[in-house]
């Protein structure tokens, strides 16, 4: 292996150098090139279209079991993506045909026999753009649904609370939260993602929480307290939002983004702290899910997700970072506020 050159013939690949001490750094990471892997007896060689940017990389880059377990030092960057076939020695699997995986950070990869298994094969027929297979029809849209529908059940006229709401899973579950009749309130930081809240994604009402009276705004868009709490966020956030909730509230725990970089503590093990006292006090139910819990019921809430897509009743936006070398800044970017909605590294032309 070599550091990245110009020749494109080859696979560049990220793999962890160290394990990264809040956000991470270039310097945490070797970004290298290898040899395209070629395909063995039943295998099949992906090239990465986009790779799907998600917070939760960030906690397996720590020494801890998050899901699934940590990225060992000298490994590829484990990472999910869009992918295209280029070669294959598998039946089931034809040049051209396109896969969503997890196929790290890299241009080229061969999945062995039981990661092949878990390649989701992309419909060649659904009424969206390809994108939105990383995205509003994919793993993003997949939490939003189950988290929202299976977990949160909201009741016509409830008031649901997004937080992290511009982002991907966030702006999503916000709308499906609407066309299930719900009162929709996201937070977001700034005052451009909270009027796109209201105006684009069509929200209630949107809280700025980098405005210093945020937690006013909070209670004067939700004058009739919180029955659902979609959170994406912790920390202060979350337990402002835990105050407002109503007696037997639901609180979907999808995310903890704001512990992620700094809440690692004692080598790795993520420290979140919560105020729970409303969990007893308003009788509120907590669940956390992975969305892959759902996996059995993909099909179903792809089919659903594109329908409501194609009909204009989801919006769906995304934020391309071009180039698999901006791979680390692209993931800063997530805890820094920079993207609106699905945030996706674009590795090579689709
Ligand atoms: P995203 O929302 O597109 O990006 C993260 C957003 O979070 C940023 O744009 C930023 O928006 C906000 N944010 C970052 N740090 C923050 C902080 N300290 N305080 C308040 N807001 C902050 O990312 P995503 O992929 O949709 O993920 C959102 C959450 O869902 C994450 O917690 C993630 O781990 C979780 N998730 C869970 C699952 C699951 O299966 N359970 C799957 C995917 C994602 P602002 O500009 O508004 O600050």
């Amino acid at each position: 292996m070599a550091e990245v050159s110009s020749n494109r013939n080859v696979n560049r690949q990220f793999r962890l150098k160290k394990r990264p001490s809040g956000k991470i750094q270039r310097s945490d990471f070797d970004f290298v090139e290898s040899p395209i892997p070629q395909p063995g007896p039943g295998e099949v060689l992906f090239r990465t279209l986009y790779l799907s940017m998600e917070p939760i990389y960030r906690l397996w880059l720590t020494d801890t079991d998050h899901d699934l377990p940590p990225v060992a030092i000298g490994d590829v960057v484990r990472g999910v993506g869009l992918a295209r076939v280029v070669a294959s020695n598998n039946e089931a699997w034809k040049v051209g045909d396109l896969g969503s995986g997890m196929f790290g950070w890299q241009d080229y990869a061969v999945p062995p026999a039981p990661g092949l298994a878990r390649v989701a094969r992309i419909p060649a027929n659904l009424p969206v753009p390809l994108r939105a297979t990383m995205g509003s029809c994919g793993s993003t849209g997949f939490c939003a649904y189950f988290g929202l529908l299976d977990i949160g059940k909201p009741k016509d006229g409830e008031t649901v609370l997004v937080s992290a709401a511009a982002g991907a899973v966030g702006s999503i579950a916000g709308q499906i939260a609407k066309i299930k009749g719900a009162r929709v309130v996201g937070i977001a930081g700034g005052a451009e993602k909270c009027r796109m809240l209201r105006d684009e994604f069509g929200f209630d009402d949107a809280v700025d929480y980098k405005r210093p009276d945020w937690r006013e705004q909070l209670a004067a868009a939700t004058p009739n307290g919180i029955a659902v709490n979609f959170e994406n966020v912790g920390g202060d956030i979350m337990n402002a939002v835990l105050e407002r909730m109503n007696k037997g509230g639901r609180v979907v725990l999808c995310g903890l983004i704001s512990s992620y970089n700094d809440g690692a503590r004692d080598g790795g093990h993520l420290v979140a702290p919560g105020n729970f006292v409303p969990v007893f006090t308003r009788r509120l139910t907590m669940q956390g899910f992975v969305f892959t819990d759902f996996a059995p019921r993909f099909g179903e809430a792809t089919k659903q997700l594109a329908q409501w897509v194609s009909e204009g009743k989801i919006k769906d936006r995304d934020t391309v970072v071009k180039g698999l070398e901006n791979a680390v800044d692209a993931l800063n970017q997530q805890f820094d506020g920079g993207n609106i909605g699905k945030l996706v590294v674009e590795i090579s032309e689709p």
